[in-house]
């Protein structure tokens, strides 16, 4: 940290200069370790924003911190037009863990661009445009991707978005079967909704919209970038249900918080020629050592498992709390939401206070998006914290 620049200079620089699209809170994060992270005045929080769910591993994880050290002092950069140690190795670990069916692998630096390549692939797969989406679904921020993102908020002011998107209710398949048909190229869902309100699909709905994609020819897009990862008990949250999605997006917590995307790609996209897509930073070797280092990690200290114990714990903690502000709690693993009957602005700022960071998912919703590192007892304190808050 260079103690010569004061907290309010921070502050005031990225309130000047930063785009003006992100709402602020007034803290200067300086420096993380597992699930506590650190304000430059030295005040310490319980991290449950986790980078947004990209922190999974938690701050400065050893494997992590090890990884990119080694690799930095080897090679950044290894262009996708020549081969690389570390890309073949993440690729091969990728595919081995995957949902099976799924076995090849576009690179690339976020998780808005997974999905940019995912719309693209399904059109050249399929070679249809129309596009179904859910509502309060979302997908990312570029023009692909915000054109399958429900919140009008997103799209509108950028009109005219890529054409041929719809939009039906999630979790109701009898709308998803009328929505598709033989123009569609591909249905994009998430397994639970993490923005739109943590909101988890059932069963049925899954199976007959990847049973709908089979029979009418379309491609069945899983977008896990915010489940991904150990999140919700497994490494995919695919796997609870069995489902074998044509294409599947990760990446916030891939490479245990380095930038990094992946879609992931199945045999019914078909072949896809030379040329037609690429990414310069995708694949370098510096974002593929962190995630072979995390999936690794993540297998051999069994942090979905972690995710599903802790998970369960921090659900059963909030339903204990008699609040009747509180609608509802839900989620899987450690991705729970408390949906309140109020909007949840002032109570998260109440609970930053408190000394536990959440985030907000929609206007009335809490979400809870830990490292899957967190400790028992920091879970147990963020309980007793969310309690008194919403008490
Ligand atoms: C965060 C997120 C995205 C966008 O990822 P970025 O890295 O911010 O572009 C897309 N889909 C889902 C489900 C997400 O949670």
């Amino acid at each position: 940290m260079n103690t010569e620049v004061t907290r309010d200079q921070i502050m005031a620089w990225e309130d000047q200069h930063e785009s003006g699209v992100y709402g602020k809170q007034p803290l200067v994060l300086v420096r993380g370790a597992g699930a506590r992270i650190w304000d430059m005045d030295g005040t310490e929080y319980i991290d449950c924003v986790g980078g947004h769910g990209a922190a999974a591993m938690g701050h400065a994880h050893p494997a992590v911190v090890v990884a990119v050290q080694a690799q930095a002092e080897r090679l950044f950069l290894a262009p996708n037009g020549f081969f690389n140690d570390m890309r073949a190795q993440l690729l091969a670990e990728l595919v081995k863990v995957a949902p099976s069916g799924l076995d090849r692998v576009f690179l690339c630096n976020s998780g808005t661009e997974a999905v940019e390549a995912a719309l693209k692939f399904a059109r050249l797969g399929t070679g249809r445009t129309k596009i179904i989406s859910t509502m309060r679904g979302f997908h990312g921020r570029t023009m692909g991707s915000v054109s399958t993102t429900w919140r009008k908020e997103y799209r509108q002011p950028f009109e005219p978005l890529i054409p041929d998107v719809g939009f039906v209710p999630f979790d109701r398949l009898e709308r998803m079967e009328k929505a598709v048909d033989d123009a569609t190229a591909a249905v994009i869902i998430e397994v639970i909704q993490g923005e739109g309100g943590v909101n988890p699909a059932s069963a049925e709905f899954l199976h007959g919209t990847q049973a709908l994609c089979h029979e009418r020819g379309a491609l069945l897009i899983v977008d896990e970038i915010q489940t991904g990862i150990g999140r919700t008990g497994k490494l995919f949250a695919c796997e609870h249900f069995g489902l074998e999605p044509d294409l599947l997006t990760v990446a916030k917590s891939l490479a245990g918080g380095v930038p990094i995307g992946a879609t992931l790609i199945g045999t019914r996209v078909g072949e896809i020629p030379g040329h037609v897509h690429g990414s310069t930073f995708g694949g370098n070797p510096l974002s593929c050592a962190a995630a072979l280092a995390t999936l690794q990690t993540m297998v051999a200290d069994r942090l979905p498992e972690r995710a599903a114990t802790l998970g369960e714990r921090l659900l059963d903690g909030f339903r204990s709390i008699d609040a009747p502000v509180i609608r509802e709690v839900r989620g899987k693993g450690l991705m729970v939401g408390i949906e309140l009957r109020e909007r949840s602005g002032g109570y998260l700022a109440a609970l930053a206070e408190q000394g536990v960071l959440a985030l907000p998912a929609g206007s009335t919703v809490m979400r809870f998006l830990p490292p899957l590192v967190i400790t028992e007892a920091d879970i147990d304190t963020v309980i007793a914290k969310v309690g008194l808050v919403l008490a």
